[in-house]
């Protein structure tokens, strides 16, 4: 399995115990009187190795991976490159801080980052650890940019758990129950719901930048922050021309464009990024969780006029750009392009969309298929409406697990669920896990 990377791991589902096994359960127990409570887990089960489209448990079960740590590892886990670039790196040095004294790779991870995102205008990059950071960067350097206040977020959106992001984010259980008072300034509107608003895109967005315009003043907003496709939110794609014509809307007002594809970028779309898709140049770009092939790493990416015009010194972080993470990252995008993994995720989606679609004829409880690459979700809800079942998800996520397929579920109904295989997973294993699914919703209906 030398070509999928990661550790020489049995492509296979493999169940030994029951899902979690002892050990498992023996460590959760232990972690229960060490871990902060407040920290949840989707499936209590403990990882000893994991490469390909595989997780193997201390009780040696192998787990079929369709989650890949939320669109992290995109490249497989320990992808070969990865492992070489890391070793070497941290054998060197593991950390000078880039605001201090500096070192290559994190040249390259920029230069690579220009070279990748929509638009052939003149780039600048600056890293950082997280993609809430990432966001936080992006709204500093927007305001600096245009002297305004003001961010457009829309509705369903996650952009993260910092004050700024979870203010920005739209769900309020679990992400900022209890947590406010949140920053001002931000103003929420529609988003493009194919499923569940009936609008075209250009409607859509007439309607996002109406309520733009009464609620937030045309002129105070610095910029638009957006997921091409929301991810937590359920991987709501919008319809056709609504990115478009916000972004044209954004051009016509002194509005910059950010473009989130935290979960969306580097390859997992089957494109280098979602914005490809619609044609769409954002002015800046946030990047993170599939950069570094698991490790932290993240990036805003931009026209240099905006990127450069930031006063020296304003942005920046202790940690931000690691040359170890740097390496990784090197190595991430080494391996996408060494094994066509855009074309592996544009694969997926030939394999995964028509089986699902089976899945939601025979059982009458998926009201949409849809997502683009590797990034597929289904929406569940109670047969010959729009109503959403989280309580059937959930079952649905339950059986999965039980049967050794790790699936996540997402929306801000708790009512999808997602998929996000590793793209170098192989098509034997991917059909298996389909058939899991397929059997889950039998068992769980
Ligand atoms: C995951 C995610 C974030 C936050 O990234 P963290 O690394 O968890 O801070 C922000 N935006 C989107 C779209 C995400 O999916």
């Amino acid at each position: 399995m030398t070509e999928v990377g990661g550790p020489q791991l049995d492509q296979v589902r493999r169940l030994i115990t029951a899902i979690p096994g002892p050990r498992s359960i023996e460590l959760q127990a232990r972690r229960s009187g060490i871990v902060a409570g407040s920290i949840g887990t989707t499936l209590p089960v403990f990882i000893e190795r994991a490469g390909g489209g595989v997780l193997v448990d201390v009780d040696n079960n192998s787990l079929i991976d369709m989650a890949s740590g939320i669109a992290v590892t995109s490249v497989g886990n320990s992808a070969p490159h990865v492992v070489e670039n890391v070793q070497e790196q941290v054998a060197q040095f593991t950390h000078t801080c880039f605001m201090i004294t500096e070192y290559e790779a994190y040249v390259d991870v920029c230069e690579q980052l220009n070279r990748i995102t929509p638009g052939e205008h003149a780039k600048r990059s600056a890293l950082f650890n997280s993609g809430a950071e990432a966001v936080e960067n992006a709204v500093k350097i927007a305001r600096s940019f245009t002297g305004r206040a003001g961010v457009a977020v829309v509705e369903h959106a996650y952009h993260g758990r910092t004050n700024l992001t979870m203010g920005m984010t739209a769900k309020h259980h679990p992400y900022k129950k209890n947590f406010g008072p949140f920053a001002s300034d931000i103003h929420r509107v529609p988003n493009s719901y194919p499923l569940r608003d009936g609008r075209t895109g250009e409607e859509a967005a007439a309607h996002a930048i109406r309520r733009l315009s009464v609620e937030g003043g045309v002129d105070e907003i610095a910029a638009i922050v957006i997921e091409p496709i929301q991810g937590e939110g359920g991987f709501i794609v919008p319809a056709p021309g609504y990115l478009a014509a916000l972004a044209e809307f954004a051009a016509e007002n002194g509005i910059l464009l950010i473009a989130d594809e935290i979960q969306t970028g580097i390859a997992r779309t089957g494109e280098w990024f979602a914005c490809h898709h619609e044609g769409v140049v954002p002015d800046l770009i946030t990047t993170a969780k599939a950069l570094a092939g698991g490790l932290p790493l993240a990036a805003v990416t931009g026209r240099a006029e905006i990127m450069d015009s930031v006063h020296v010194g304003g942005i920046g972080g202790t940690y931000g750009g690691n040359p170890v993470a740097c390496a990784a990252a090197l190595g991430a995008i080494q391996t996408i392009e060494e094994l066509d993994l855009i074309g592996a995720a544009r694969n997926i989606e030939t394999i995964m969309v028509p089986r699902l679609a089976d899945i939601a004829d025979r059982t009458g409880v998926i009201a949409q298929v849809r997502g683009r690459g590797a990034l597929i979700a289904v929406e569940i809800t109670t047969p010959g409406s729009l109503d959403p079942d989280p309580e059937l998800t959930k079952r649905v996520v339950a059986e999965c697990h039980r049967q050794g397929v790790l699936v996540l579920s997402a929306g801000t109904y708790g009512n999808v669920l997602r998929f996000l295989p590793p793209l170098v997973m192989g098509e034997q294993l991917l059909l298996e896990a389909l058939d899991v699914i397929s059997d889950a919703f039998d068992t769980a209906i």
